[in-house]
């Protein structure tokens, strides 16, 4: 460790959250669903299907069923497209967030060591505040920055300069964790924090390769949650 860690400022959705998690449970509710609906297909390779279109489209992408129906049988039946959004959704709204294992008590063991812990994220206040809740660690953090805090987003050096300001602990004695290059690991380096990548969380389609530039390049990687500690 090059310096004595003072604080750490972690990313919120797949750093702390498991959204992958969220996805592949909502997803096996839409496939049932759809199956039910009249799609002839087992879960199994329906569910390997959407995981590729996925890869190929962004996990963001809104039109998965569709697509997914596209390329199984060539066209879009929207009676078993509906059903599966309709279950997608369900499950999604139903609150289900899911810490990584361990996320709780690595916050606490590292919160006994004294060390500062803060979130800066680019959710909307009310969204990132919900999904604390949910995982049920609202109360583990010193900070929180959401976007209405910062009023900009990431890669913007600003919100995780202004968690450093509210804790009194300068860039150099802080750690910031998150799983995406460019949002997390090149304004943490910019500011001339230590920076760790959670390999865990990374999607594949943004993985990046570090190469030659070192503004991209993380202090440390971490492939579990909890490996946090090994580094502090
Ligand atoms: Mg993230």
């Amino acid at each position: 460790m090059p310096n004595r860690c003072k604080a750490i400022i972690f990313d919120l959705d797949n750093t702390l959250i498991d959204f992958m998690k969220m996805k592949q449970l909502a997803c096996r509710a839409a496939v049932d669903a759809m199956i039910r609906a009249g799609l002839k297909s087992d879960r199994k390779k329906a569910l390997s299907l959407i995981f590729n279109l996925y890869d190929r489209y962004g996990y963001e992408y809104k039109e998965i069923f569709q697509a997914l129906l596209r390329e199984m049988t060539g066209s879009v039946d929207y009676g078993i497209v509906g059903a599966g959004i309709a279950a997608y959704r369900k499950t999604r709204e139903s609150g289900l967030l899911v810490p990584y294992p361990k996320v709780r008590e690595t916050l606490a063991r590292l919160r006994k060591r004294g060390i500062r812990l803060a979130v800066v994220t680019d959710a909307p206040k009310i969204e990132a505040w919900i999904r604390l809740a949910a995982m049920g660690i609202q109360n583990e953090f010193d900070v929180v920055i959401t976007y209405e805090d910062s009023k900009v987003k990431k890669p913007s050096t600003k919100p995780f300069l202004m968690a450093l300001k509210k804790m009194k602990v300068r860039p150099e004695e802080a750690m910031v964790v998150g799983d995406s290059v460019t949002k997390d690991i090149e304004p943490g380096n910019k500011i001339g924090a230590v920076t760790v990548l959670a390999k865990y969380g990374e999607k594949k389609k943004n993985r990046k390769k570090f190469g030659n530039e070192k503004s991209a390049r993380p202090s440390f990687q971490i492939k579990r949650f909890s490996d946090i500690l090994k580094l502090v």
